[in-house]
């Protein structure tokens, strides 16, 4: 694991680091830092104006600093001179609670204190458009049933080759790559890890893929619903928790005991205990995972062209079956299916563990397993709650629910809520084409 980052640019080239940190909207926010001066940089930070960015400061804030974690370092594959690092964001030596980054490292603390051991895979799906982002970059890619399609796939290999070679080169166990459900839809798959790394991994996956696009003449988007009509982006999450963190790790303490005895789907008490929180903190942290305006119009969508939105609808959980919101493909994991291509990676895992130790420490139940079809049968399911319908509804479920808010902390929480219900504002104050088309002469 490297220490010294000096040392690192010395011995790999590295002329520039970016120093990056996440800001509560998921934006990626960085300084190049010649090599030079990353030294003193390693040790007092880059400085920031927080208010400059989406967190709840003002201008008159002190400068905020992003201190790197040196473990996080990556050599940009496509640009070896230059090292991304996450930062560590600080403000008068004390950590800064609202960034999501911290929000994360603090509740991997308090799972660690219990011996629990979160360790997730993510799948960030991503559409490749024109540099204007207003349509599909294949103008062939018109199927309507275009998963896995293998022509289309072919017709971006050199997008996709050149982001999973990266992935390889790094060593983060890629292992397959397709075209997704939508026109212009890809997926790529990697190993899963211990949480931080994978909400690291997501963050660079995203400044990567959209970075190879740009490069190829195209625009990566992972916004949740970026063309009407046609499947999402989600970004499902798939979660156990291990008895040790890194490879270290030995026992799945998710995996049960077997059918019949405590494992129901080979999962564990403690694993339905916390599948028991999540479930009962979904429609809360809908406001995580669903963090946008649009990410509405991917939940609680009407059928897609393909035939099927793959996505919920409702807070349901069953067994290797993808119309609920969580499904349970195997023994010792569960899939979160909620979240979409807007969930701010790190916030994504940290709500992850904030309901799932709310659930353990509570002896939650995930109540009964649903074995429908959702889509065609989902009106029969009597008692579970509806996902929020809009980005509102969500704020207002987060605002209510005192435990998650409490468990996410408090300082983040008012300053997640203030700023989103800020978002929400200026979206309504915004004059739509469809209130002019349909009201016009009321
Ligand atoms: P699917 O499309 O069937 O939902 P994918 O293969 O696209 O699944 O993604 C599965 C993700 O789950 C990968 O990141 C994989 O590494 C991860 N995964 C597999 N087993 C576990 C586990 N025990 N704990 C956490 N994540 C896991
Ligand atoms: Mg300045
Ligand atoms: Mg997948
Ligand atoms: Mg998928
Ligand atoms: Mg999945």
């Amino acid at each position: 694991m490297t220490t010294d980052l000096a040392a690192f640019a010395k011995e790999k080239g590295v002329k520039y680091f970016m120093i990056s940190f996440t800001d509560l909207f998921g934006g990626q926010r960085a300084k190049l830092v010649p090599a030079q001066a990353i030294a003193d940089m390693q040790e007092d930070g880059a400085g920031f104006a927080g208010f400059a960015t989406y967190l709840d400061m003002t201008p008159a804030h002190p400068d905020m600093l992003a201190i790197p974690d040196p473990s996080s370092v990556i050599q940009l594959p496509w640009k070896p001179e230059v090292a991304w690092v996450a930062g560590n964001c600080a403000m008068e030596g004390e950590d800064v609670a609202q960034a999501p980054r911290n929000v994360l490292r603090r509740l991997i603390g308090e799972a660690a204190a219990e011996g629990l051991h979160v360790k997730t895979g993510i799948e960030a799906e991503f559409f490749l458009l024109t540099p204007e982002g207003d349509q599909i970059s294949d103008p062939f890619d018109t199927a309507e049933k275009p998963c896995y399609d293998q022509q289309a796939v072919m017709r971006r290999y050199d997008v996709v080759r050149e982001i999973c070679d990266y992935m390889l080169e790094m060593g983060w166990g890629p292992y397959q790559n397709d075209h997704e459900d939508a026109n212009g839809q890809f997926e790529m798959n990697w190993e899963f890890d211990d949480a931080l790394r994978t909400a690291d991994k997501h963050s660079f996956f995203k400044f990567m893929t959209k970075s190879v696009a740009e490069k190829h003449g195209f625009r990566a988007t992972f916004m949740p619903k970026p063309v009407e009509g046609l499947t999402g982006n989600g970004c499902h999450a798939h979660i156990s928790v291990w008895d040790a963190p890194g490879t270290g790790a030995k026992t799945n303490v998710f995996a049960g005991a077997g059918e019949g005895q405590t494992g129901e789907l080979g999962l564990s008490e403690r694993g339905k205990h916390f599948l028991g929180g999540i479930m009962k903190h979904a429609s809360a942290l809908a406001a995580i995972t669903n963090p946008t305006v649009n990410s509405y119009k991917r939940i609680n969508a009407p059928r897609t062209m393909s035939g099927a939105t793959w996505a919920p609808n409702t807070v349901t959980w069953t067994g290797n079956n993808r119309t609920h919101m969580v499904r349970v493909p195997g023994p010792g994991r569960f899939e979160l299916r909620l979240p979409d291509g807007a969930t701010n990676p790190y916030l994504l895992q940290a709500v992850i563990i904030a309901a799932g130790l709310s659930g353990i420490r509570s002896k939650a139940d995930p109540g009964k397993r649903h074995d429908i079809d959702m889509y065609a049968e989902g009106h029969k399911v009597r008692g579970a709650p509806k996902l929020p319908l809009n980005m509102l509804d969500a704020l207002r479920e987060y605002d209510k629910d005192k435990e998650l808010k409490a468990a996410m902390g408090d300082e983040f929480s008012a300053a997640y809520l203030k700023m989103k219900h800020q978002e929400w504002n200026s979206f309504v104050s915004h004059f739509s084409r469809w209130e002019k088309e349909n009201t016009l002469d009321i």
